[in-house]
């Protein structure tokens, strides 16, 4: 019998640096995580490729596919769609990869009501003044986008209650090793364990 992959939600507030820790996790090389590569009607930005990055979409595309139920979640984020597409999701876990989300916390939050099995990891900020630096740093969003940015992540540092672990990003090696470790440890958890026992010797 085939162990199914497990399903990593990373998630976490606007501007801690959750695209940050992703991409150092998938640029080492003993990473076995499979990244689900989200969709969205945000423009592209500067140097970011179409199908590697995201899936850039037009917002008729994305409202269609909401339709087809084509989506695992999605969300209406600073005037943007951003969503994952289910099926590869799906598929990837059947063929017993672990399949990592890096997504805003409404997303989570779908994520959790399908997946209850899953594994959410909240991303926080050393502080809120720190994240409120590093969100004017980024240079790329106006002050009206901005103070929008703040406010929705206050209310998700809330939010956090919510996750199985919080990871402090203190450093991005820091905060990459932590969640590779908590996923190593999630591996072995017992109710995981037993669960796959009692299906090969099918007992109850
Ligand atoms: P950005 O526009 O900076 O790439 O992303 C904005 C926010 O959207 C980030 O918090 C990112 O984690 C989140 N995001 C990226 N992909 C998805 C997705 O598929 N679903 C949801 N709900 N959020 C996403």
């Amino acid at each position: 019998m085939k162990k199914k992959g497990l399903l990593i939600v990373l998630s976490g507030p606007s501007g801690v640096g959750k695209g940050t820790v992703r991409k150092a996790i998938f640029s080492q090389p003993d990473t076995k995580f499979e990244y689900s590569i989200s969709m969205t009607t945000r423009k592209p930005r500067e140097g970011e490729i179409d199908g590697v990055d995201y899936f850039f979409k037009e917002r008729e595309e994305f409202e269609e596919l909401i339709r087809q139920g084509k989506l695992l979640e999605y969300a209406e984020y600073v005037g943007n769609y951003y969503g994952t597409p289910v099926d590869y999701v799906k598929e990837t876990l059947e063929a017993g990869k672990d399949v990592f989300l890096e997504i805003e916390v409404q997303g989570a939050r779908q994520v959790r009501e399908k997946f209850p099995d899953g594994l959410f990891i909240f991303l926080a900020p050393p502080s809120l003044s720190e994240l409120e630096l590093r969100i004017t740093q980024r240079g790329t969003e106006t002050a009206e986008r901005i103070r929008d940015r703040m406010e929705k992540a206050r209310k998700e540092i809330e939010m956090m209650n919510l996750y199985d672990y919080v990871v402090e990003n203190d450093t991005i090696e820091n905060a990459c090793e932590k969640i590779k470790a908590i996923v190593v440890a999630e591996h072995c958890r017992t109710t995981r364990v037993a669960k796959l026992y009692k299906k090969i010797l099918e007992v109850e």
